[in-house]
This record gives C-alpha cells, structure tokens and sequence, in this order.
C-alpha cells in the first residue's frame, strides 16, 4: 500500500464499525495520516449481531490500529428499531427503512469529539453518506456541519469532521477502496450485512446495496479496459 503522510503529525480517530464504509476510510486515514496517528472507535449500541464487532476488533488487529470500544447498550432501554432486535427489516411510510436508530450518528460523534479531544486529535472521520441513504437525517452533509459547530462550541475546540465518502456512491466507494490498494480486503473483511452473515447473505438491503455497487463498479473499470 502506498503511504504517504501529507497530514504531518496530525492525528484522526475514524468511526469504525467494521462495514465496507469504515473500512475504507480507516485504510485511507491510515494512509494519509499515518497508522501511528490513527486511531478508531466503535461502539456496542446494542447491535442486531455481535459479528460486526468481532469483525471491527479483527480489522483494528490486523491493520495495527489502536481501537477503542464504547458500551452505548443502554441505548436499547429506550429505543427500538430493526437494527436492535429481532423485528423484520421494513421501509417505513416515508421511505426510510426502520433500521434507523434515532441519534446515531450525533451519539457516535460527541463520544469520538470527547476521546479525539483527550487525545489531541482534532479530526473526526465518519464514513456517513448522504447518496445512497438519504433517507437517514443524520446522514446529511448540513447535519455534520451543525455537528461539527456543535462539538467546537461544547469542547471549545476546532474538530474538523471528514466525510470522505459524503457524495460517493457505492459503487464510487468501491472504487476509492481499489484506488488505495485495498479493494480485495475491504472484500474479504469487511461486515455489512444486516442480518449478521458471515461473508453476506446477499438479500438484505444493506448486502444488496453493497452487491450491486460492487458489480457497477467492476463493469465501469472492465468497460475502461476494453
Ligand atoms: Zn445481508
């Protein structure tokens, strides 16, 4: 892998859940920043599935980073959604499936403000998208940047919040992956499935989406080829 440092000393904390988003954006922080200044954080909020932890952890361990881990399972005392328990995966009225966890990522990011900040880290990198799930509010570019003033005036700190893969599509990140020499591994490694199998049960939304990016992309570079 190429490794270039154009960020100095600078340090970054990545949200890391162990999905093909994080995963991508861990292996480009490390790249730019450094893998002694890179650190990830993820959070047990309850999950569907302990393997998307087990994956992150492995990931964190074989790519060399430090990672810290945030118990946020109360969260399931007042909230229920898809993503947390056993009910079926459905899209709701307004078209927003109901694996939505209200708050998410405004939670995710004040705890990885908090552990960047103590570490004197001001870069946060979340790998939210709003192209291909605009159906998730905390996923939207305007929510980050009232996010990110949020967090500066809480901390009384310059955070710098990226969202490298905010306009991507899906198939675009596939792409990012191969461009930084790891589409193979974001492959092999990388958890996504909802419904928690191994290597993808290829029928979730989540493994759809994650499919059919992943064909567009490698029809686009063939084409290229050609
Ligand atoms: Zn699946």
């Amino acid at each position: 892998m190429l490794i270039s440092n154009p960020n100095g000393n600078r340090k970054a904390v990545v949200i890391f859940s162990g999905g093909q988003d994080s995963t991508t954006c861990l292996i480009q922080a490390i790249q730019e920043y450094g893998v002694q200044n890179t650190e990830a954080i993820s959070f047990n909020y309850g999950q569907r599935h302990h393997i998307e932890l087990e994956k992150a952890r492995w990931i964190c361990q074989d790519l060399g980073v430090k990672q810290t881990l945030i118990d946020l399972s109360s969260t399931q005392n007042f909230t229920a959604n898809a993503m947390m328990s056993d009910v079926p995966i459905t899209a709701g009225e307004n078209g927003v499936p109901n694996t939505l966890v209200d708050g998410r990522n405004a939670l995710f990011l004040l705890y990885a403000a908090i552990h960047a900040k103590g570490i004197g880290a001001t870069d946060v990198i979340t790998g939210v998208c709003e192209t291909d799930f605009s159906g998730y509010p905390d996923c939207r570019d305007v929510f980050i940047k009232s996010m990110n003033v949020t967090l500066n005036l809480a901390m009384d700190y310059n955070f710098n919040i990226r969202t490298p893969l905010m306009y991507l599509t899906k198939a675009q990140t596939w792409q990012l992956a191969d461009e930084l020499g790891a589409l193979d591994y974001v492959q092999q490694h990388s958890h996504t499935c909802y419904v928690g199998v191994d290597g993808g049960c290829g029928e979730c939304p989540s493994c759809q989406l994650r499919e059919k990016g992943l064909r567009e992309y490698l029809q686009s570079k063939q084409a290229v080829n050609q």
